[in-house]
């Protein structure tokens, strides 16, 4: 038996069962010149190769259209004889392979329409495919997974989950990732106990050691004893029954024991996510990230494509529904895009500053934004942005779409609110001039937490640094609320309004030891995963605001983390 201890929790809950260890190929390619005897095996490599890949993307294909596609690719005669001929020209299958897809990828690049220019994206996808299978590389090494198990992986990315079949998946363990990293964003979105950044967890494991994962309290069994597996499946039922006492709660409102009512909203990724977060009562949707529907694509999504998912996801909601546009960059890229090499990603080309740049790509989503609000409360939100000329471009862009889509007779909702994520330090800094600007702000704590103490969110080696309850982030927040409130200048410049709403929608909204003081503070929204949603009620149903507004007003006064902590009783 061993144990390990991890300080902070991705997604909380408790399980067991077998590890099951993933080990992500690494595709290193021998390209080259063959000899003449040799060309009749590269062919017939070639052709085994493609012989498999149709096998498995007539399987593909069932469940997702994309893979009707590729099949249709795989296929083409076009690519197949221009790899035959320069295998006979004595390239090996491999190099045959790279010189042809490369020739089809750059002319489809240099098509004028955006549809042939995408389908680029799909012969990299069926040359990966098709590499694979030449080197004998299992594609998806989460094929074999035929049993519940606890995943146990150096990282997972959104394409990886994406993929998986989560009936089987008791739990995620992973090497990499903090907790604000998307793969803990997604176990939480998901409802999946998991622990990230565990450093030695694929040297301590092996494939099929009995795993006991008790998220919440951070703790990881491997190979337990009789002992250990009677006091955890202990604790896992008390869990279940404090999960089943607090789900009553679904049918009350946030509101403190005072009447302070504020709003408990879900982040969600797509439609599934939102049709899971419906269930627990929702006052709305503070974020959705739309990036995903760009992750889990093959190209970028054409506005008829986004229009639907935001049709359905506005319809599903039934009430405010907040949608993010593009968040890329930083630690989540695109399949279908090659990103330049940067140092420092997450200090360079992401979220707003891409969406500026590609401005087709960015008003490609804003119209499908826009034809989505006919159709339910959609508001509409940029990330990442650290100046009002920024914003203001993001708006005027979003005019363009509107005078477009008037003089097009297609509706869209005339009053659509316009909102930014406050995530940077000159956001912070700018808020009472940014407050004139939109009609609402939501706090982003995870990117805000990293870029105001220079802390990387995803960096293990210094993880104990990443903490919101740092006095500059706790003044921060207290700082943006009071801008917030304090405005009262309406679209129109004159004083029309009594405050903007401003939420949050960082890990930090539902940290259970933060609840109070944002509430003390005058948060309106807490937006979280859809499972943090009844703790949190609980702690808000519990609490009187004049209380919470005292301690908070307390906190942030204190200058140190420690002072902070023991005001708090941590
Ligand atoms: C944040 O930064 O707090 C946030 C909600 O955005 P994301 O986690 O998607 O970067
Ligand atoms: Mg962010």
């Amino acid at each position: 038996m061993k144990a390990i201890k991890v300080e902070k929790t991705a997604s909380k809950g408790i399980v067991m069962g077998k590890a099951f260890l993933v080990k992500k190929p690494e595709l290193i390619i021998n390209t080259g010149l063959i000899q003449e005897e040799e060309i009749t095996r590269e062919l017939n490599r070639y052709e085994a190769a493609v012989a498999k890949a149709t096998n498995e993307l007539m399987e593909l294909a069932k469940t997702n259209s994309i893979f009707g596609a590729h099949l249709e690719m795989v296929k083409d005669i076009a690519l197949y004889d221009s790899v035959t001929r320069k295998i006979k020209d004595k390239y090996n299958a491999e190099a045959a392979l790279e010189e042809a897809a490369a020739e089809f990828i750059s002319i489809f690049e240099a098509m004028d329409d955006d549809y042939m220019r995408e389908r680029a994206a799909d012969i990299k996808d069926i040359r990966y495919r098709l590499l694979c299978n030449l080197n004998g590389i299992d594609l998806n090494p989460f094929d074999s997974i035929k049993e519940p198990v606890v995943l146990i992986a150096e990282d997972l990315t959104p394409t990886d989950t994406a993929g998986l079949d989560l009936r089987y998946i008791l739990g995620f363990i992973t090497r990499d990732g903090g907790v604000t990293s998307h793969v803990s964003i997604m176990a939480k979105g998901l409802g999946i106990p998991a622990l990230v950044g565990v450093k030695d967890i694929l040297k301590e494991t092996e494939n099929g050691d009995f795993i006991i994962l008790d998220a919440g309290r951070g703790d990881i069994i491997i190979n337990p004893e009789e002992e250990a597996i009677a006091r955890y499946t202990a604790l896992r039922k008390e869990y279940e029954k404090r999960q089943l006492e607090l789900a009553e709660l679904n049918n009350f409102p946030a509101e403190t024991k005072d009447g302070r009512r504020v709003h408990l909203c879900a982040n969600v990724g797509n439609v599934k996510d939102i049709k899971n977060a419906v269930n627990y009562n929702i006052d709305g949707i503070g974020l959705f990230r739309s990036e995903f529907l760009y992750m889990e694509n093959t190209h970028f999504p054409t506005e008829e494509e986004q229009f639907l998912v935001y049709q359905e996801a506005a319809k599903l909601c039934g009430s405010e529904l907040t949608i993010r546009t593009l968040d890329i960059g930083g630690d989540k890229a695109l399949s279908y895009y090659e990103f330049d090499k940067e140092e420092n990603p997450f200090l360079g080309w992401r979220a707003i500053r891409i969406s500026l740049e590609l401005k087709p790509m960015f008003k490609t989503q804003l119209r499908a934004i826009l034809r989505a609000s006919a159709f339910g409360q959609i508001r509409v939100m940029f990330p990442m942005i650290i100046s009002v000329e920024e914003l203001r471009t993001a708006k005027a862009i979003m005019e363009e779409c509107k005078a477009e889509l008037r003089s097009e007779n297609i509706a869209f909702d005339e009053n659509l609110q316009v909102g930014m994520m406050i995530e940077t330090p000159a956001s912070v800094m700018m808020a009472e001039d940014f407050a004139k600007e939109v009609d609402f702000f939501s706090i982003g704590t995870n990117d805000l937490t990293q870029y105001m103490l220079a802390v990387d969110r995803g960096n293990k080696r210094i993880a104990p640094m990443y903490n919101s309850f740092h006095p500059s982030v706790l003044r921060s927040i207290k700082r943006v609320i009071k801008a917030g409130h304090d405005d009262k200048t309406g679209h129109d410049g004159k004083n029309s309004h009594e405050k903007i709403k401003v939420g949050m929608c960082g890990e930090f909204a539902s940290e259970e030891r933060a609840v109070k003081i944002l509430l003390g503070l005058g948060l309106d929204e807490f937006s979280m995963s859809a499972a943090e949603i009844p703790n949190v009620k609980n702690i808000i149903r519990n609490t009187s605001y004049e209380e919470a507004v005292q301690l908070s007003e307390k906190v942030c006064e204190m200058s140190t983390l420690e002072e902070v902590y023991e005001l708090l009783g941590i």
